[in-house]
């Protein structure tokens, strides 16, 4: 029976225990880099709403885009004709696809199914089993993508068996090997994990079982950490040896985030499978992936496909925000931020004070950016280098994000490492990214003394 109870105290009654959650507010209002809760505070996103309000909250062109195809035609069902909306869009999308050979695409709602649609075309198309995954990824929470996630070991816990036929191995992170730290030169993570992917395909599944590789090329959950040009390459080459598809999953990496529509684009790497989902029609429910036709053909009519797939106001919104890119010169604002932020957080943390001297690194592209803190605990030490993973517990991160969350601002802490990740609204202006920087640093103040 629905209690009598409202807003937040309704939701903890009634609304599922396992949806963890940062805050207590409850979400009225928002409009560009700010969200007005149902008691009036005005909040400063920092979140994006995890990366997929990339134009802001109620971008106007964007909602006005759904409200015209509100009128039109809603759910114009794809296993049942072709949808107008979903033809404008791909004719948007097509083209800003990081690679040419990307020309068929499926789409569906959520980032979970995506990921899940790649497994399944690598799986079909190649008449392999296996998928290799990569040690700190997050690539969902259904069954499937539980399976493939790998950066916090809560994802799957208690809820096996998982899908069967993943094997993970090294990302080139310096947490992730024991007495590495940031200064650990690039080149050597790089060996190490492809050597590490070699090791995976020798000891654990071989070539002939093995479907794809796929990764986060900005490990997103997992730390905020971009993937060298060097281990793109180097996986690209593995894979062209040994038959293997490389998928690139950009669901939090891709739609301008990181200052490229697509990360991939830094390196020049090609994917065999794009996934895309949250900032493509910027709080809608949409996501695909984009592969070769030749791959995507495979596939026997009605294997894929999904009530809402393609929903035809999502993809009216994405359209929107794919013209909002160009119209607005959006990627030039991430370039132009992206320098504020970096440049704030490297002064901060060359500062030589308490709160500075908590920043152990500073890394991302664009407006992806992370801030990982000295945790003492994590600190490699001379009598047990090898355990730097297994002691962690990240323990400055959330004090600080609720230190911000006390100012009103939203920030993300992410990782079993002490992670912090900025992932504003691109659009955010210079001032709004200085009252950010000034939060940041008063919480930072807050936590450290
Ligand atoms: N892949 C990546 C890289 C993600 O960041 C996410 C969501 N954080 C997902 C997949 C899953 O997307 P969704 O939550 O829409 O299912």
């Amino acid at each position: 029976v629905a209690s009598e109870l409202e807003g937040a105290a309704f939701g903890e009654q009634h609304i599922a225990k396992g949806i963890g959650r940062l805050t207590k507010h409850v979400f009225e209002d928002g409009k560009g880099t700010f969200i007005t809760t149902d008691k009036g505070v005005k909040l400063l996103d920092m979140t994006s709403g995890i990366g997929v309000v990339n134009l802001g909250h109620c971008h106007p062109k964007v909602s006005a885009a759904a409200a015209a195809q509100c009128g039109k035609i809603t759910h114009a069902q794809v296993n049942i004709g072709f949808s107008s909306a979903q033809i404008a869009l791909l004719k948007e999308l097509i083209p800003i696809l990081p690679h040419k050979s990307l020309d068929t695409v499926f789409l569906w709602n959520s980032g979970a199914e995506a990921v899940e649609a790649a497994v399944k075309l690598a799986r079909g198309a190649t008449k392999k089993p296996n998928i290799i995954v990569m040690q700190g990824s997050y690539h969902g929470r259904t069954n499937a993508t539980a399976s493939m996630t790998r950066s916090k070991s809560i994802y799957g816990e208690g809820h096996g068996p998982l899908m069967g036929g993943v094997f993970a191995t090294a990302f080139p992170y310096y947490s992730q090997f024991g007495g590495a730290t940031p200064d650990t030169p690039t080149e050597e993570l790089v060996n190490q994990a492809l050597l590490q992917v070699k090791l995976t395909l020798q000891q654990q599944t071989s070539p002939s079982d093995t479907a794809a590789i796929i990764l986060e090329p900005v490990l997103g959950e997992g730390g905020y950490v971009p993937a060298p040009p060097a281990f793109l390459h180097g996986l690209r080459k593995i894979c062209d040896e040994n038959d293997i598809l490389l998928i690139a999953d950009e669901v939090q990496s891709g739609m301008g985030r990181t200052g490229h529509m697509f990360f991939v684009e830094e390196s020049g790497v090609r994917p065999d499978i794009l996934i895309f989902a949250k900032g493509i029609a910027n709080g809608f429910p949409l996501s695909g992936i984009a592969s070769r036709k030749d791959l995507m053909d495979l596939q026997k009519p009605g294997s894929m496909g999904g009530t809402y797939a393609g929903n035809a106001v999502a993809c009216a919104a994405a359209k929107a925000v794919i013209e909002v890119f160009r119209e607005e010169n959006i990627l030039d604002n991430v370039a132009a931020r992206s320098e504020q932020i970096f440049s704030f957080l490297k002064n901060l943390k060359a500062s030589g004070t308490k709160a500075g001297n908590l920043i152990e690194d500073i890394r991302g592209r664009g407006l992806m950016v992370g801030v990982q803190f000295a945790n003492p605990e994590l600190q490699p030490d001379s009598s047990n280098t090898a355990s730097r993973e297994a002691r962690a517990q990240p323990q400055i991160a959330p004090k600080i994000v609720q230190e911000c969350v006390k100012r009103d601002m939203l920030l993300l802490n992410t990782s079993v490492f002490d992670v912090l990740r900025f992932i504003p609204p691109l659009t955010i202006s210079e001032d709004e990214m200085t009252q950010a920087c000034n939060i940041f640093k008063e919480s930072l103040e807050a936590v450290a003394n």
